[in-house]
């Protein structure tokens, strides 16, 4: 009895084998799923929402009108606005903070934007240390945009037929 349940065993246990080893062999032959980052990437789509932005017209001149709708719908009230007119009459905030540590990145600041001002860009290495350095100020957010301007005016571009 003894003899024929160690044989049952080891019979089970070869099979096991045989199957992993069948697996393993398969998976050898295909693809890799995994990258080398950060020297290899996967691809990005152009709605991938990552680290924020407050862009510029070309002249220079801030995108962002100061509506304060992007603070209003923001669910984590992470965005905090303050606005006054300038001497030309045209509206611009004072103050644009973003708490990141309390962003959810559900973009609707961006979706409710009517000037593509603000926008969750590209950018996804923003890791940092403090908490404090988690509070972006417009400064900031408008360095962001000047530095990613380019791409993220391909992504709109791409994404304009589908918004
Ligand atoms: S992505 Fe969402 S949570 Fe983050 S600032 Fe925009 S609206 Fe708020
Ligand atoms: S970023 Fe856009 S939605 Fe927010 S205050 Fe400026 S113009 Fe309005």
């Amino acid at each position: 009895m003894m003899q024929r349940i160690t044989q049952a065993v080891r019979g089970a246990a070869l099979s096991d084998f045989v199957g992993a080893f069948g697996l393993a062999m398969r998976y050898m032959l295909k693809p890799k799923a995994t990258v080398m980052y950060p020297h290899e990437r996967n691809p990005q789509s152009p709605r991938f929402r990552g680290e924020h932005v407050l862009r510029r017209y070309p002249n220079g001149e801030e995108r962002c009108i100061a509506c304060k709708l992007c603070e209003a719908i923001c669910p984590a009230q992470a965005i905090t606005i303050e606005a006054e007119p300038r001497e030309d009459g045209s509206r611009r905030t004072t103050r644009y903070d973003i708490d990141m540590v309390k962003c959810i990145y559900c973009g609707l600041c961006q979706e409710a934007c009517p000037v593509d001002a603000i926008v969750e860009g590209p950018n996804i290495e923003f890791a940092v240390e403090t908490r404090e350095e988690l509070y972006y100020d417009k400064e900031r957010l408008l360095e962001n945009g000047d530095r990613w301007e380019r791409e993220i005016a391909k992504n709109l571009e791409l994404d304009a037929a589908y918004r």
